[in-house]
């Protein structure tokens, strides 16, 4: 599954603002954090319900009536009538009326042990295979099911516990398989809410070791709600349409089916899907038959599946077309989406890739892909960026169809990895699937650690895991790791509403980088031994973290290299948090260095004292370095709070240089002495340093200021350099942090001597770079990735931070595209001279902006229209865009969240955006309060750059009387601003002073 990583491109900044780049991590770090809330039943579920309760309450009493008569008769001590006996009855009013008596009287013999209360699944029946057919009613929006399920008894039980979720239950019947095949005798069924359970009672125990088969038949809603078998809608050619789609995880398969909803209950499904012959249907495996009917319907009879989970089960109903590619070992390929979008080609790109990442695949892992087709589908909407299920992967539009010459470098970037995550799932998570959701950041960490991989395979210039990972993955997940309010990797779970929780930048990223760091300890050799182990060994099972530790331990072993993996990951997925190393030299003692590790936390000063004791064995790579060279890097292990090491040799004018190319999960702090030689290396000669450690340098020394580990000039200092920098990814990493420092700023009186100070660090690059000529017809992948990345860099922080040239530049663009109504300008540059123009110049280009978005039908190009409307620096434009997005349709629903997140960006717009969270926070909730990410999502987004203490108060007394439903996202909102509002007071002044004196101010 992919969360909507939108990888920090995109623009919401006036000119004085750099980039996009907390909205990864930050926004959506906590999406999951809140409760579900449970929709009110429909109207008519309603009437059922209260009929049926008022019926079963007069038979329960005219039934008492006439027992207690008869048991008075006869003497009957009744209360000593077991649970079985009284069950005898099969009418079903006695039925009835045993379920009052129940709940009543019972909590003796069988009915103590109620599996039904337990969060898990009881584990005494094993399903082996599922017959599911389904009728799906597009004109109404309900569907009828009636499911099969043959389970194995492995223990012996008297209750059948089925996860089943918002599903009207008909008729459940279970039978004995074998020689004779007969319906077994049913005491009572019930569903038990709390846990999304569905209990069928037995009459008598089902037996261990013998097979039985569950028959049921449902109904329920295609809601619109994004969950469970759902439905969306699109426009064509001025037509609604509808298409209906399941997401079924991580626990919506029950919203469904009735089903064992666990990862661990895999089976094989043959499903069958009965809809109007105007739809066609999808699943995961390939329709083997299809029988019309006179009416105008037709059925779908799909292949049986593997085995596999019901989470990553999957089916469609739409009426989409497709392209289609096979790929050398005849495997289908096919891209579904919306007919004008097929026509357009704008699936042509993903198609062509997803053939090329099958076989990269198969290379790496050793394992053939395992089905006989590959469906991508791309859907309006969708609640991720895509969901893996095997064989009918599916993707939000934006995040698959590509309008080559229209999209950026960016958006390619964006629809490349989302679906080179999705495809690494089809081994990962689909062939072989965690046993259970603490070890969720198994799956997720290795598709989201293959996107680098995978993209490195197509665009071998892009260097996507040496350098492009550093700033999308490890610096962004150490700024949220960093804070109290984190929580380990492996996180224990066990309510079905608690588990979205654990799909969060901290599983996604940190066990990225966990894998990162150990692939590099390992070496890609033996790395890729051990997968090709561990994912022979568990096909189509279930294996846990300790699973593929073992099978790491046996590949290092067999390179005659003795580590315990496991020992070492457990204090990296069972602590939460990373260390900071400490490197100083002893001048004492020659060659000698002493090395430490503590905890890092961004309130060093706050730091709750039990994690003191927070340890970790550290794979440290270190190298010193003078004027012209640097030494191979040699690796020591840490795994005490201090040490002493020999290095090499180390004169005066060397440096030592710790966590070579940054392949660790840690910070690396020096003495002021190391860090003043490493600085004057990178002014004089930076290429002697590697681009990641320049690039993580810029990273660890800001965010060791900014908690207060280094004083602030340091990194002030270190960005002096920048202007001998001529590689991308350190300006990337460096744009980063000053964006966080910019909009901590952006409202302070001295803000000018700041991005007076900045200009100057860039004004020699950007006038080398110059801006990129027209914006040509070829495919944006032509271009050479780093340089038009670099120069994009470059350009975004002359026009952030005042640039009169870089100004001028976007106002003459805008104005030929104005004047001849043709968009010439590059889209690799558009978003920064939408924004720019649209802030800087006057209202009819606000208008002009927002026609266009309105015109437009190119998604990405949308996306980058409306966030530049968010630019403005007229509070009044401002405010009309947050009440047409609130009060209207003209805005996508979807969108909404970024506008008013991307307007509380604009220092100009923070206030105005902070006001209208708090005052249509009602609102809000009502509208998205089910999609708990988005909530979570808005939370943090609008909160994240307050920073005076009249903004934290007002936060605090928000929550105190709203807070309740998302508590953790807004916990983590308080420890942000909490951290803002100290970095002011503290290290504020100290940071002024030094740019008052700086020589270059
Ligand atoms: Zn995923």
């Amino acid at each position: 599954m992919a969360l909507d990583d939108t990888r920090g491109k995109s623009l919401s900044f006036t000119p004085m603002v750099i980039e996009d780049t907390m909205r990864n991590g930050r926004g959506l770090s906590d999406q999951w954090a809140d409760t579900v809330v449970v929709r009110p039943r429909t109207t008519e579920r309603h009437i059922t319900v209260h009929k049926r309760l008022v019926l079963a309450f007069a038979i329960s009493i005219l039934t008492l009536i006439i027992v207690t008569v008869i048991a008075v008769l006869l003497s009957v001590k009744f209360e000593e009538c077991n649970a079985d006996s009284t069950a005898s009855a099969s009418h079903g009013n006695l039925t009835k009326f045993n379920q009052s008596r129940d709940a009543l009287f019972n909590h003796r013999g069988e009915d103590s042990f109620q599996p039904w209360r337990q969060l898990r699944l009881p584990g005494s029946l094993r399903p082996l295979q599922y017959d599911l057919h389904i009728t799906v009613f597009m004109e109404n929006f309900t569907f009828s099911g009636e499911v099969s399920i043959e389970l194995q008894c492995r223990n012996s039980t008297k209750y059948v516990v089925l996860h089943a979720d918002r599903l009207a239950v008909q008729k459940a019947v279970v039978y004995s398989e074998g020689k004779k095949t007969r319906a077994l005798k049913i005491h009572r069924q019930f569903r038990y809410p709390a846990n999304q359970v569905f209990v069928i009672a037995m009459h008598r125990e089902l037996e261990s070791q013998k097979n039985y088969k569950v028959n049921i038949t449902f109904q329920a809603h295609i809601e619109d709600e994004l969950l469970g078998f759902f439905r969306s809608s699109y426009v064509l050619y001025g037509e609604k349409r509808y298409l209906a789609v399941t997401q079924f995880s991580p626990t919506h398969a029950r919203k469904a089916f009735p089903c064992l909803d666990e990862p661990i209950y895999k089976a094989t499904f043959k499903i069958s899907i009965k809809h109007e012959s105007t739809y066609l249907s999808l699943s995961n495996m390939p329709i083997e038959a299809s029988i019309s009917e006179e009416d105008g319907w037709v059925t779908d009879y799909f292949s049986r599946t593997p085995r596999m989970s019901t989470y990553y089960l999957a089916w469609a109903v739409c009426n989409f077309t497709f392209k289609e590619t096979v790929t050398d070992s005849g495997i289908s390929i096919r891209l579904y989406a919306r007919p004008d979008a097929i026509q357009r080609g704008s699936g042509d790109y993903a198609l062509h890739i997803a053939k090329r990442l099958l076989g990269f695949y198969e290379d790496y892992f050793k394992v053939k892909y395992s089905l006989p087709k590959l469906d991508l589908l791309a859907v309006p909407k969708h609640p991720y960026a895509a969901m893996e299920n095997w064989g009918l992967s599916v993707f939000v539009e934006q995040k698959i169809l590509m309008d080559p010459g229209v999209s950026s470098i960016s958006y390619l970037m964006d629809v490349t990895m989302v679906i080179v995550h999705e495809i690494c799932h089809q081994w990962f998570g689909d062939l072989v699937t965690p046993v259970w959701w603490e070890d969720v950041w198994l799956k997720e960490g290795f598709a989201h650690f293959f996107e680098f991989l995978g993209a490195d395979f197509l665009f071998p210039d892009w260097h996507m895991e040496k350098q492009r990972f550093l700033t999308d993955v490890l610096h962004e997940v150490m700024l949220l790791d960093g804070l109290a309010s984190s929580h380990p990797i492996s996180q224990e779970v066990l309510k079905a509403t608690d588990i979205d929780r654990v799909f969060d930048w901290i599983a996604y990223k940190k066990g990225a980088a966990l894998i990162r760091m150990l692939a590099n300890v390992m070496g890609q050799p033996v790395f890729q031994m051990g997968l090709n182990d561990y994912l022979i060994t568990h096909m189509y099972g279930n294996a846990g973290r300790d699973d593929l530790w073992n099978k790491f331990s046996e590949a290092m072993q067999k390179e005659g290299r003795d580590i315990n993996i496991k020992e070492v990951m457990d204090l990296w997925t069972l602590q939460m948090g990373y260390p900071v190393v400490t490197i100083t030299k002893n001048d004492s003692v020659d060659n000698s260095v002493t090395i430490s590790q503590e905890h890092f936390i961004f309130d060093i000063k706050h730091s709750a004292p039990s994690n003191s004791s927070f340890q970790w064995q550290i794979p440290l790579t270190i190298s010193v370095g003078n004027s012209s060279h640097i030494s191979p890097e040699s690796i020591i292990w840490v795994s005490n709070r201090s040490e002493s090491h020999k290095i090499g040799s180390v004169d005066d004018g060397s440096w030592l240089l710790g966590n070579i190319n940054q392949t660790g999960y840690f910070r690396v702090n020096y003495d002021l002495r190391n860090w003043r030689l490493l600085i004057e290396q990178l002014m004089r000669n930076p290429e002697v340093i590697s681009v990641g450690n320049r690039a993580g340098l810029i990273d660890d020394v800001f965010n060791l200021a900014r908690a207060g580990y280094l004083p602030q000039n340091i990194p002030l200092e270190i960005v002096r350099y920048l202007s001998q920098e001529k590689e991308f990814l350190p300006w990337h990493a460096a744009s980063r942090v000053l964006y966080h420092l910019d909009k901590l700023l952006d409202r302070t009186e001295e803000y000018n001597i700041f991005s007076e100070y900045i200009l100057k660090q860039v004004a020699s690059m950007y006038h080398r770079l110059g801006w990129p000529t027209s914006a040509g017809n070829g495919s944006v992948a032509q271009a050479t990735y780093q340089t038009e990345e670099l120069r994009r860099e470059v350009i975004m922080l002359a026009c952030s931070f005042g640039s009169k040239h870089c100004h001028q530049q976007a106002i003459t663009l805008i104005s030929e595209w104005i004047s001849s109504n043709k968009n010439r300008i590059p889209p690799n540059v558009r978003d920064i001279v939408y924004c720019t123009g649209v802030s800087l110049m006057d209202e009819d280009v606000w208008e002009f902006i927002w026609m266009k978005f309105h015109s437009s039908t190119a998604i990405s190009e949308k996306k980058v229209l409306l966030e530049a409307l968010t630019c403005s620096d007229n509070t009044f434009l401002l405010n009309r865009l947050l009440n047409l997005s609130l009060s209207s349709d003209l805005v996508p629903d979807q969108d909404v969240i970024d506008v008013i997140i991307h307007v509380g960006r604009n220092p100009h717009g923070r206030h105005l955006a902070w006001k209208n969270f708090r005052e249509k926070w009602d609102i809000l909730n009502t509208r998205y309060g089910e999609a708990l990410f988005i909530n979570s999502k808005l939370i943090n987004g609008v909160t994240e750059f307050l920073n005076t203490k009249a903004e934290l108060n007002e936060l605090k007394d928000f929550i105190q009387t709203n807070g309740g439903g998302a508590a953790a996202a807004f916990a983590r909102a308080v420890e942000i601003v909490e951290a803002n509002v100290r970095w002011h007071s503290l290290f504020e002044e100290e940071f002024f002073q030094w740019l008052r004196k700086s020589p270059t101010s």
